[in-house]
């Protein structure tokens, strides 16, 4: 599956190592609903790489992995973004972070709560209250346990 190598290829960058990861979760397609449910996951890890060196490794793996983008909002491959990073809080013309959208989205919220329960979005907020927030969420967890040890799943 297309999320088990991004890991994979996350794990193997230099300097890197993955932590620990969500489940998957299914979740409604934004844009264009005939299209298949999007799979997504979160993901923990350590780096030296800065935040942009960071951004280029993954946009390396996501043209490795052959990311095919349709139409806006469509079918792809693979979307690999930055959370977080630390509590760092960037905007410049090629990153920001906190991701722009990380505090409207369920699909990123429910699997970063489930692997950082509490945690603070620097900027946003604590997710469990962004998660209540959420006018409506549509995320359904693809495996059904805790496991979110690095090659699990
Ligand atoms: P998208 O196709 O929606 O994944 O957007 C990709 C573009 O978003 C890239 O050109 C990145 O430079 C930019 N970008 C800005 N912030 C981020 C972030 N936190 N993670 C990934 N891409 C980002």
């Amino acid at each position: 599956m297309q999320i088990q190598d991004a890991l994979a290829a996350v794990d193997a960058l230099p300097q890197t190592c993955l932590k620990q990861r969500s489940r998957l979760y299914a979740s409604k397609p934004l844009g264009p609903q005939d299209q298949p449910d999007f799979v997504n996951a979160v993901c923990r890890i350590e780096t030296e790489l800065s935040p942009w060196g960071l951004l280029e490794a993954l946009q390396g793996i996501e043209q490795t992995q052959g990311r095919i983008k349709k139409r806006h909002w469509g079918e792809r491959c693979i979307d690999l973004d930055i959370l977080l990073y630390d509590d760092l809080q960037i905007s410049d013309a090629h990153l920001q972070v906190p991701h722009k959208e990380i505090a409207l989205r369920d699909f990123v919220l429910l699997p970063l709560a489930e692997i950082a329960p509490g945690l603070l979005i620097p900027g946003k907020g604590r997710v469990d209250v962004l998660i209540s927030q959420l006018t409506e969420t549509y995320v359904i967890p693809l495996q059904t346990d805790q496991t979110n040890q690095p090659g699990v799943g």
